[in-house]
């Protein structure tokens, strides 16, 4: 049976009645950045030509520069050609859906845009060969069309091929690694207009490098990806209490091919979300009801949030743990969603043993503060082998912490990136971490031998803008 999450019993109920908003005061001070209210500035129409200048922000409003120029070729060989000419910092942007600033720049800003699409599958080898620009959903659509599936897909769908595996983006899966190490071969552009093609085979170091390369290598054109037969997933969605559930959590990640938790601050409760290949059945869908679940939280931070007890207490008796809602679809439609809140993010990977101990300690640390809402999000990632991937060499756990955009999110960076990091944790690429050269030549045992390459590759240090200097050498 289906049944859409209504998880706090009285939401309505509550909403009604909470016509004087009581724990205002406990509501965050609104940060300098305004909430964004529509889609982040999209590029300007297509054009082979260098177009004039306008602003560009990030998905959360965070991240904003006006490039002296856009870039969106319609051929590899164009972009080869106006890349020897462009003004420096020469920065790629995907679909800007990464917190920290990899993409700004006052120089040029390249999307892939126009270059994107399947090239060629091999439905016998399971490959597809894929041009860079390729949103990862569009992606998965026309790989079902040829009975194909990516082995696993991060929450959202809409981030470009490329920038995804520039950040290593990833799911969640024990036994599942990050998006990046399905990448079999891929193609490189650097700023002195050289394509480089690299694999496993050819240029291997050079292969284990741009896989996570945060722009900085050059830019990527195309990847060929190593697949997986299409197939069906039956997801499971349940509340519990949070101890109860971290204490069984760590079996249920071995019992699962995909588990995840959300950790409901303020309340004692938990989300566990598990998906599970099955044989293929009929289509089987609950509505969506993050977004209803978001609402009734931030609804119980704002009437209650000056009293943690009693919106604990609220929370408990609110909360309806019997509810499970079950789906069964294809994997692409199952693995990735949607997210129309907007929110600032910090992500850390942890070792795998030091998961759970991590997370504890950072929920302590969320629920010293009264405006906290949103859900902690918990996944397991598989280690790989590339150089600057956070899960280089090391069976991971990811903790997330999220604020609404437009509220304060300093906590972020100055509470929790330091409490994660003290655990060993690596930071996401794409999500705020304030960590410079030295930190990060800690975290990364390869990033020296990414740095050198990174100067034969680019040595008149043209795509590196002022923040991606300051992070990876520590000078403006
Ligand atoms: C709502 C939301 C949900 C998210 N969910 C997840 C999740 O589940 N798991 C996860 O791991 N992350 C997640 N992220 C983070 C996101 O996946 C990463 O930040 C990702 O890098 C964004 O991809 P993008 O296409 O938007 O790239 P951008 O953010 O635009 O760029 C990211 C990096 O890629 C580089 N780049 C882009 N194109 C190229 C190219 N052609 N060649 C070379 N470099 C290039 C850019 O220069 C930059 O350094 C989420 C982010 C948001 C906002």
């Amino acid at each position: 049976m289906t049944r859409r999450r209504d998880w706090l019993k009285s939401g309505a109920a509550l909403i009604a009645a909470g016509s004087t908003p009581l724990g205002a005061a406990a509501q965050a001070a609104p940060s300098s950045t305004p909430a964004p209210t529509s889609a982040p500035a999209a590029p300007p129409p297509p054009t082979a030509a260098p177009t004039a200048p306008r602003t560009w922000s990030n998905w959360s409003g965070l991240q904003r520069c006006q490039p002296a120029q856009w870039l969106i070729p319609a051929s590899e060989d164009e972009l080869r050609r106006a890349i020897r000419q462009a003004p420096g910092p020469l920065r790629c942007v995907g679909a800007g859906h990464s917190f920290t600033p990899l993409v700004p720049t006052q120089g040029t800003l390249i999307s892939l845009d126009r270059l994107s699409g399947l090239i060629a599958v091999d439905r016998e080898k399971r490959q597809a060969r894929v041009r860079a620009g390729t949103r990862i959903g569009q992606l998965a659509r026309e790989l079902d069309g040829h009975g194909l599936a990516l082995l696993n897909q991060p929450d959202i769908d809409v981030q470009t091929l490329a920038g995804a595996i520039a950040t290593g983006t990833h799911g969640t899966g024990r036994q599942l690694p990050a998006l990046h190490d399905q990448v079999i071969a891929l193609r490189l552009l650097t700023p002195d207009g050289e394509l480089l093609d690299c694999s496993a085979q050819q240029q291997p170091e050079l292969f284990q490098a741009a896989k996570v390369s945060l722009g900085s290598l050059g830019v990527i054109t195309e990847m060929t990806l190593q697949l997986r037969p299409r197939h069906m997933l039956q997801r499971k969605v349940w509340l519990e209490p949070t101890e109860k559930l971290l204490a069984r959590a760590d079996a249920l990640s071995q019992q699962h091919r995909h588990f995840e938790l959300y950790l409901l601050p303020f309340t004692g409760y938990a989300a566990a979300i598990t998906m599970d290949e099955v044989p293929e059945a009929a289509v089987e869908r609950a509505a969506a009801a993050d977004e209803h679940v978001l609402r009734d939280l931030q609804r119980l931070r704002d009437w209650l949030g000056r009293w943690p007890g009693m919106r604990r207490w609220v929370a408990s008796k609110l909360i309806d743990p019997s509810q499970t809602e079950q789906s069964r679809d294809w994997s692409h439609r199952l693995l990735s969603t949607v997210r129309p809140t907007r929110f600032n993010e910090t992500e850390f990977h942890v070792p795998r043993e030091q998961g759970l101990a991590a997370l504890k300690a950072a929920l302590a640390r969320l629920e010293q503060r009264n405006e906290v809402f949103f859900p902690m999000e918990f996944r397991w990632v598989r280690g790989d082998e590339a150089w600057l991937s956070p899960f280089h060499r090391r069976d991971s756990c990811s903790i997330a912490v999220h604020a609404l955009a437009g509220e304060a999110h300093d906590y972020l960076l100055g509470e929790i990136a330091p409490l994660l990091a003290g655990f060993g944790g690596r930071p996401h690429w794409g999500k705020l971490h304030a960590l410079g050269p030295e930190r990060l030549g800690a975290l990364y045992p390869r990033l020296r031998d990414f740095l050198a390459l990174r100067e034969q590759l680019d040595p008149r240090r043209r795509l590196l803008s002022p923040a991606m200097s300051q992070m990876l050498l520590g000078q403006a």
